[in-house]
């Protein structure tokens, strides 16, 4: 049996003593314990969504909650602008097209960031348009787009902004009061360090105005519904407790640990990983704002992205992620969020230098490690 490494952007690797945290015999969902460790966990949402804001929680996987964004913020027919500049970005549109809203499709080239003032001039260009949903980090490309400038754009418009930040909290600052984010949603797998399970949303007050206009179909993911519970410190329905367990646990951690060195060993993670990438003579797939929290390569010429995943998967057990739809066997993508070390990382690059090679690339085996090393070396 081979050690299994999880250095693919989510899911990633629990912290053995969250992982023992969680072992914990279950308490129940109605008790007071509950409640106790449920108002914790909402404060220590709100300190890394850096919000006096609500934040809801959920047991869903990250599309639950935006989903939810859209089934309590519009109505059928309503208007709303999807940044699509990756696969998450299209999620957008699709949840939309479910709920008989009427997606204003902003696309952006793959590998590219989307530009604030092409969202101005659609908003300007038609005030019926209700929200702006886009991602923070588009997982898929690995590309981070200008939130902060996005919130500039619509602040003064009617529209609410609705932010991916499953993959970027805890990767990298995220400001949600400071930047005037109206809606920010994330998941417990990604830079969070737990299994999957938990999303949440944070409900600035333009949305909870939008929220009571709202006439799309929900039930389970009802935010007026949980708002009413999760303020008392319990959940509508049966709450996963292993998970908020968990949860503490990893807010303990970051807060001994502190957030902007979080941020900071993320960032090295990601520098040491790009100069490998530049020592193989291969370039990132992200042309604009490439992300700290996941690097996105392009395959050299003559090798499939997929065989790349493959070879780490099947030799070593060490899982990456491949390319999605268009990106599809052009790219692989490691990522550096969360329980991820300097040597997870140095392992990694060691790996893809095998396989790189064993399927055929020609370039100076060691010349990533190396470049590496000598990134952490100098840390
Ligand atoms: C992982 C991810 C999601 C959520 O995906 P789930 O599989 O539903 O957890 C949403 N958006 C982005 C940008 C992601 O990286």
């Amino acid at each position: 049996m081979k050690k299994v490494s999880l250095l693919a952007p989510g899911p990633t690797p629990v912290p053995p003593r969250t992982l023992l945290a969680m072992a914990q015999p279950l308490i129940h969902h109605r008790s007071s314990d509950f409640a106790d460790l449920f108002g914790r966990v909402r404060q220590g949402l709100k300190n890394i969504f850096k919000t006096k804001n609500e934040v809801l929680v959920f047991c869903s996987s990250g599309t639950g909650a935006m989903e939810s964004a859209v089934a309590n913020l519009l109505s059928p027919g309503d208007k709303a602008i999807a940044v699509r500049g990756g696969k998450f970005g299209e999620r957008w549109s699709e949840i939309l097209e479910a709920y008989g809203c009427q997606p204003v499709n902003l696309e952006v080239e793959w590998g590219r960031a989307v530009k604030p003032e092409a969202v101005a001039k659609l908003l300007a260009a038609d005030p019926a348009i209700k929200a702006v949903y886009v991602q923070a980090l588009e997982t898929s490309t690995g590309v981070e787009h200008p939130i902060k400038e996005l919130a500039q754009a619509t602040k003064k418009t009617g529209a609410v902004l609705v932010v991916d930040a499953v993959s970027a909290l805890g990767a990298y600052d995220i400001p949600c009061d400071q930047w005037g984010l109206d809606v920010v949603i994330s998941g417990s797998q990604k830079a969070l360090m737990l299994p999957p399970g938990l999303a949440f949303v944070s409900i600035g007050p333009k949305a909870l105005a939008a929220m009571k206009q709202s006439k799309c179909p929900k039930y389970y993911f009802s935010w007026a519904k949980e708002l009413k519970n999760q303020t008392e410190n319990k959940g509508a329905f049966t709450s996963p407790v292993p998970l908020f367990v968990g949860l503490l646990d990893v807010f303990q951690l970051i807060e001994e640990m502190g957030l902007d060195k979080i941020y900071a060993e993320t960032a090295l993670k990601s520098r040491a990983f790009k100069a490998a990438v530049a020592a193989w003579g291969l370039k990132l797939y992200s042309q604009d704002n490439p992300s700290v929290g996941l690097t996105a390569v392009e395959a050299p010429a003559g090798v499939n992205g997929q065989d790349v995943v493959g070879w780490l998967k099947n030799k070593y057990a060490i899982f990456i992620a491949g390319g999605q739809a268009q990106a599809k066997g052009k790219i692989f993508r490691v990522a550096h969020m969360g329980y991820i070390s300097e040597f997870d990382t140095l392992q990694a690059i060691s790996a893809i230098e095998m396989a790189l090679a064993g399927l055929g690339y020609k370039f100076e085996m060691g010349a990533g490690v190396a470049a590496a090393q000598k990134v952490f070396g100098e840390a």
